[in-house]
């Protein structure tokens, strides 16, 4: 599958020789929270802060997120920080307001396959010159994953990046099952660079690390790492979101074996 994609400048999410490590809490609280952790992602010396703002929570009855203001805040803390700000778009209404608020908008796994929101975004992105990070819905191959990449693209040319962040097996110790093998599969039948999300992954924050290292190890582009300067305290997925220590042991391993792999962490 020949899937176009375009690399802009030194903005891009991805760049060769270097592994694109995105860090920030599950859900943006508050602007207090977001101030916090945005200055600790900066002092880690990394660029791309994530935040959502557009919750979609398995159940209706956990934090949905703070919507426009969420938005507003995403925006100021990228102007304070020099950041480049990552966020889900749930929703075809939503797109637009949240194309104009960040740099890259991700499709997470609940609507890999909601093709009416994949070709929006898709022109959203390509109008506006957006980034766009497609998550693989977690009981999806990655036949489907690759050809939801393409309802992305019928707008225009796009920079486009994959995310594995686990799917659906029988075993109930993690909360999803991190399919590492996507990386070599998905770089054999496409152009495409792949992230991991261990996070969303494993469901715990314990688990973290190894399997950080072993994403860098198999070849992925990136890592999109939930963070919180106090995770038992986190709105949404404090279990599993590393705390500011853990974040930066985090970085020392993975450089270590980026260093391996010819690469640097940026
Ligand atoms: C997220 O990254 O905030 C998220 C909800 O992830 P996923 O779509 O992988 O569950
Ligand atoms: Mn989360």
């Amino acid at each position: 599958m020949d899937v176009k994609n375009k690399k802009t400048d030194d903005t891009e999410l991805i760049k060769d020789g270097y592994i694109t490590v995105i860090a920030g809490p599950c859900a943006i609280e508050n602007w207090e929270q977001l101030d916090t952790i945005a200055g600790i992602v900066k002092g880690l010396g990394l660029t791309y802060l994530r935040g959502g703002s557009y919750k979609p929570r398995t159940s209706p009855y956990s934090f949905q997120g703070l919507g426009k203001r969420g938005l507003e805040y995403l925006k100021k803390v990228s102007e304070k920080y020099g950041l480049k700000t990552v966020t889900e778009v749930t929703d075809t209404e939503n797109a637009d307001i949240i194309a104009d608020s960040v740099d890259v908008l991700q499709i997470g796994t609940r609507n890999m396959s909601n093709f009416a929101l994949l070709k929006k975004v898709g022109m959203i992105a390509a109008k506006k010159n957006k980034k766009v990070i497609l998550k693989r819905g977690w009981a999806s191959s990655i036949k489907e994953w690759l050809l939801a990449v393409e309802y992305l693209t019928m707008a225009g040319d796009t920079e486009i990046v994959l995310c594995e962040r686990g799917i659906r097996t029988f075993d109930t110790n993690t909360r999803f099952t991190l399919d590492l093998s996507a990386v070599p599969v998905t770089k054999k039948l496409s152009k495409l660079p792949i992230i991991i999300d261990p996070s969303h992954a494993v469901g715990q924050s314990d688990l973290v690390i190894p399997m950080s290292r072993a994403a860098i190890a198999v070849g992925a582009d990136g890592l999109i790492v939930e963070t919180h300067h106090d995770p038992s305290k986190a709105l949404c997925d404090g279990q599993q979101s590393l705390d500011p220590k853990e974040m930066s042991e985090l970085l020392r391993q993975v450089s270590k074996v980026a260093g391996i792999v010819g690469k640097k962490i940026r």
